[in-house]
């Protein structure tokens, strides 16, 4: 998950695009790209007011990232084709709302390609089509004012526009030698770099999510990994146009859910989300905001108490234990990494991480330099244990840090985020000055909703992913939303 302060200045550099020649001809191409995704952006503006939080934690330990690719040869190895499993996704490909995914933002050029025929249209003041091949590039760039692109034996050059790269015959596309489903959108944005869209139906964009979300599990898990798949399509429902100004509905990143195309699916996700297309965690009839996490160290967190933001009767705090009572050795994810951790930091660590991130993290604002830590102290914690106020003693003065954004201040092991905010601070000092501080905590993540290693426990242990959504997501129920 991305850190607030990160995500803040995201959006705040993520204008909306100016006016612009061929801003006609460009809505037109949005209005036919966007029809299909009416739906997701009306179920969108039901869920949630404004809030961009991202549904996921960091990935579950052990989950692969898809392998470096080989330069100039898109990786996919297409399976022998099952006819019957060809129609069983052609079917939930046709009734899935379209997403639009953004690859890029803010980029110099991008090269495009397939492994079989595309088509690679400019609309600008007028429009114009270019046929390609298998194994053709086009790269696209920014200049001469404008857009650029150039192929082996032809070229464009605009001042503005949008240039559309679709497949014909089956093709999967490749950007900068990736491969995706579905479509792929090039414009100059408003930052005066190109953005790289990817136009996929909500389905085969999860088959490139939930693999990296929960890693490549065995069929032993399919449980779990289907909870997961519908939570992350939950997730998705929810996102419509929030990015970079309503130029795409989710970053292909941690700051929504990583998405990796086609090299990232793998046989259990994708049979995973193909038999629960369609589904979403709802409650009271609509989508819910469906945040999950690592590993909740035994008991999950109310998504109130963590941040600053309404509470909601599904995001409550559970214990992950058989009939959900208070019994932490029998917690389902208490064989999974991060449960329970340990942190040391010498008095100078800690001096340099309030130098670099009092700033940003204290609920306060820190205008002077804050000099050496002289005390660190949980003065107070949810109903669940975690910290909900960090009081940090400088020279300077006294800040206090609200809920799991004491995550960004205490980083550990060079520049990572501290797993949870659930722990005990063991604080050593010397000549009023802090000099070892040490921290015994629980949990991998945020805490709220879904706990994945608990998820991966119960489908083990038997349980169907109703029942692990439903422990998580208290009083929702799966619902067939297309
Ligand atoms: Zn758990």
């Amino acid at each position: 998950m991305a850190p607030r302060s990160e995500r803040v200045q995201s959006e705040a550099t993520s204008r909306a695009p100016a006016a612009r020649p061929g801003a006609l001809l460009l809505a037109n191409a949005r209005a036919v790209s966007i029809r299909r995704s009416a739906a997701v952006f009306l179920v969108a503006s039901l869920v949630v007011g404004v809030h961009v939080f991202p549904g996921c934690a960091p990935l579950v330990p052990g989950g692969e990232p898809p392998d470096e690719q080989a330069p100039g040869m898109p990786s996919y190895q297409r399976p022998e084709p099952d006819p019957e499993l060809q129609r069983a996704w052609a079917e939930v490909v046709e009734a899935a709302p379209l997403v639009r995914v953004g690859l890029e933002r803010d980029v110099d050029n991008v090269s495009i390609s397939a492994d079989g025929p595309y088509r690679l249209t400019v609309y600008s003041e007028s429009v114009e089509t270019f046929d390609a091949g298998g194994g053709d590039v086009w790269h696209l760039s920014v200049g001469g004012a404008g857009l650029r692109g150039r192929a082996a034996r032809e070229s464009f050059n605009v001042r503005a526009g949008t240039v559309r790269a679709a497949p014909v015959d089956g093709s999967f596309l490749s950007v900068n030698e990736t491969a995706y489903r579905g479509e792929v959108e090039v414009f100059l944005d408003s930052s005066g770099g190109l953005s790289v869209v990817n136009i996929i139906d909500l389905e085969s964009y999860l088959r490139g999510v939930v693999p990296l979300e929960i890693g490549p599990r065995p069929m032993a898990e399919l449980e779990a990994v289907k909870a997961q798949a519908v939570a992350a399509r939950t997730y998705a429902l929810a996102s419509g146009g929030k990015r970079a100004g309503g130029d795409y509905d989710m970053h292909a990143t941690v700051a929504d859910q990583v998405y990796g195309g086609v090299p990232a699916e793998h046989e259990t996700s994708d049979r995973a989300v193909l038999e629960t297309a369609g589904l979403a965690v709802t409650w009271g009839g609509e989508p819910v905001v469906a945040y999950f996490h690592a590993n909740c160290g035994g008991r999950s967190e109310a998504r109130h108490e963590v941040w600053e933001m309404e509470e909601v009767p599904y995001l409550a705090s559970t214990w992950d234990t058989p009939g959900g009572i208070r019994n932490l050795e029998k917690a389902y994810c208490s064989e999974g990494s991060g449960f329970t951790w340990r942190v040391e930091w010498s008095g100078r660590e800690l001096d340099r991480l309030v130098a670099d991130r009092l700033h940003s993290t204290a609920s306060t604002p820190v205008e002077e330099t804050p000099g050496r830590l002289r005390n660190l102290r949980v003065t107070e914690r949810t109903p669940s244990g975690r910290v909900k106020w960090l009081e940090v003693e400088t020279d300077a003065g006294t800040w206090r840090i609200y809920g799991d954004r004491c995550r960004w201040l205490l980083r550990r092991d060079g520049d990572r985020i501290l797993r949870s905010s659930w722990y005990d601070l063991d604080v050593e000092r010397r000549g009023g000055h802090v000099t070892r501080v040490v921290a015994n905590g629980r949990g991998y993540g945020h805490g709220v909703g879904m706990c994945q290693h608990g998820a991966l426990e119960r489908a083990r242990q038997g349980y169907s992913y109703i029942d692990i959504l439903s422990a998580y997501y208290r009083g929702t129920s799966v619902r067939r939303v297309y």
